[in-house]
């Protein structure tokens, strides 16, 4: 079990965790609640653009933990290949701009394509702009997601799986996402943590509902699921990892709320449950 945490200087709030905000409004809302990090989703700077988004960022004080999202490796055909990767290496891009030290990968998958070669298109996809990666000092982060999304969303389901393409590509500037929502279930999960140890490069919560009416948009607040965080928490900071804990909370109930009441009882649950 982890140590109880006593205030909120870890706390990262997603901007998909308040998905009707704007940026400008996430980033004065966060301020006013004084949540120091901020996970910034793609579709959050469109409107901006990057350099711009960076420009109020900077001038907010926030720490900018991440750019969510790049990866979407597997096609079909060599030229749409071709386009995710300058799309990654455009995330790449815009993390420089909002000052990002990562960027999490969700990593693709195509309906009918064999598992297996997609997670082979995956490796060689990040391996074809690691080097982009690494010229921007940008992390590129491998997060594995519920076998549930298998069909479309990524070919990478596993840990075990993640940890697996962390050792073939072999890269300082490559490591691996865990989010609790994702891997809550899998019985090798201490123990792939335990080997992924440094490569822990961020990790996100929130809780499982159950009953789940929607596979992607009804994620539960902490503490109101079945996820026993805390334990995954005391698992993954036993590898050493003392980093932001970043709350991303996909729920068409919670996008309802007033966005200002749902960050302070994100803060309220933080300290609770996770
Ligand atoms: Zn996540």
């Amino acid at each position: 079990m982890a140590e109880k945490l006593h205030n909120h200087s870890r706390l990262c709030i997603h901007t998909m965790t308040t998905k009707p905000w704007s940026l400008q409004e996430a980033i004065d809302g966060y301020v006013r609640a004084e949540v120091p990090n901020i996970t910034v989703w793609r579709n959050h700077i469109e409107d901006y653009g990057a350099k711009k988004a960076g420009k109020m960022l900077r001038d907010s004080g926030l720490r900018v933990t991440s750019l969510c999202r790049g990866g979407f490796f597997p096609a079909t055909g060599a030229a749409a290949r071709e386009a995710a990767r300058d799309d990654n290496r455009r995330a790449i891009d815009e993390a420089v701009a909002i000052g990002a030290p990562l960027v999490v990968l969700v990593c693709g998958a195509v309906p009918g394509m064999e598992l297996a070669v997609a997670r082979q298109q995956i490796i060689d996809g990040i391996e074809a702009v690691v080097s982009h990666a690494q010229d921007a000092k940008v992390k590129l982060s491998i997060e594995p997601l519920h076998p549930m999304y298998a069909d479309d969303r990524s070919a990478v389901n596993s840990l075990e799986q993640a940890n697996n393409m962390v050792m073939a590509l072999n890269s300082p500037w490559v490591g691996i996402t865990v989010d609790v929502y994702h891997c809550w279930w899998d019985p090798m999960l201490k123990a792939e943590l335990q080997r992924a140890g440094r490569t822990i490069f961020s990790f996100h919560v929130c809780d499982w509902r159950t009953p789940t009416r929607d596979l992607l948009t009804d994620r539960a607040m902490m503490g109101e699921g079945c996820i026993d965080i805390p334990r995954i928490r005391g698992w993954v900071e036993q590898t050493g990892f003392k980093g932001p804990i970043e709350v991303e909370i996909f729920s068409n109930d919670l996008w309802e709320w007033d966005q200002k009441k749902l960050v302070e009882r994100v803060k309220r649950a933080y300290l609770t449950s996770v």
